[in-house]
């Protein structure tokens, strides 16, 4: 018997959750403020709940993916959570998990925070990932129902844990995307390729570079050798004026590389000339 399951929220990215749990054999219950979203998961066999508290009334397990964490406390007052699982979808900070799990807790329902790290045609498929944090019992009593959504990892009791992951994550591909926006900027103010720009050097370029992610971590657990840096951050932050030169010169703005040329800058005015990228990190944390 596979466990019954209530959705808050039917937007582009609940409407996906639902649509995983209906094809696992889940019962559905959903609930949209804006009644009649997503009409084609009636047709899946989803239960419309007529109100919010019907909703959460309908099932011991309530997942909620609603805009932000105001919507999430706009749409849930305190009524009904008594007993319930709440896994809360929605993306926030972890100071906002933490407040939001002290609130359920208070009203008698286990929280479980988590962060989506898919998009909504990826959900139910092989490279969709969703992280967890918060009451270990209620993650051990669902996790085999939550992996229909995707690869379910556990990261700790605080619920701050979860969206902590998800947004260095999403800082992460934010800065390598924003890098290729740069790229993409410079090769279309000579009118070039961006498709065979990407497929013969942006990829195989990238692909390579992040090789040297483990090293950095490593040096930045551990501590980097002396002298073992091979691209030295005096040598960088010479070569990283060309990208700022360059740019102007092409009519392309520099602005999302600047933040990381002052960086350079302070890192090696403060003495780490001779050291390699992990030693940025000091200058990164307040
Ligand atoms: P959408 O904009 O498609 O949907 C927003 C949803 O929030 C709608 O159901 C909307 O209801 C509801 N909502 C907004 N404000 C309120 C409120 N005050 N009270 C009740 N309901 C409200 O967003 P997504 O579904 O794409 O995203 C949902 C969450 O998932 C977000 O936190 C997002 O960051 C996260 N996420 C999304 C990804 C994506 O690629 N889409 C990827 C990973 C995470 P209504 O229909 O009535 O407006």
């Amino acid at each position: 018997m596979k466990t019954s399951v209530t959705v808050l929220g039917l937007g582009a990215m609940g409407t996906a959750l639902a649509r995983a749990f209906l094809a696992a054999g889940h019962p559905t219950t959903v609930w949209n403020r804006t009644p009649g979203r997503s009409p084609e998961l009636d047709g899946l066999g989803a239960v419309r709940a007529a109100t919010l508290t019907d909703a959460i009334a309908a099932n011991g397990l309530v997942i909620v993916c609603l805009l932000d964490y105001a919507s999430v406390h706009e749409a849930i007052d305190d009524a009904g959570l008594t007993e319930k699982v709440l896994v809360n979808l929605t993306n926030g900070t972890p100071a906002q998990a933490r407040s939001t799990a002290d609130w359920a807790e208070r009203l008698g329902a286990q929280y479980i925070d988590g962060g989506i790290m898919a998009v909504p045609a990826m959900i139910g498929g092989p490279a969709a990932s969703v992280l967890y944090s918060g009451s270990s019992t209620a993650f051990e009593q669902h996790q085999h129902g939550l992996a229909v959504l995707g690869r379910a990892t556990y990261l700790g009791a605080d619920p701050g844990l979860a969206p902590l992951h998800d947004i260095a994550l999403l800082s992460a591909m934010y800065g390598l995307f924003g890098g290729a926006l740069q790229a993409y900027a410079l090769i279309g103010s000579e009118q070039l390729s961006p498709t065979a720009f990407t497929t013969d050097l942006l990829l195989p370029w990238l692909t390579a570079m992040l090789t040297s992610l483990p090293r950095m971590a490593n040096d930045l657990e551990y501590g980097a050798q002396p002298g073992a840096a091979g691209s030295n951050l005096a040598m960088q932050a010479t070569g990283f004026a060309n990208l700022i030169q360059a740019a102007e010169d092409q009519a392309v703005s520099p602005e999302i590389l600047l933040p990381i040329q002052e960086l350079l800058k302070r890192a090696v005015a403060a003495g780490a000339g001779d050291e390699d990228l992990a030693a940025l990190l000091p200058h990164l944390t307040r």
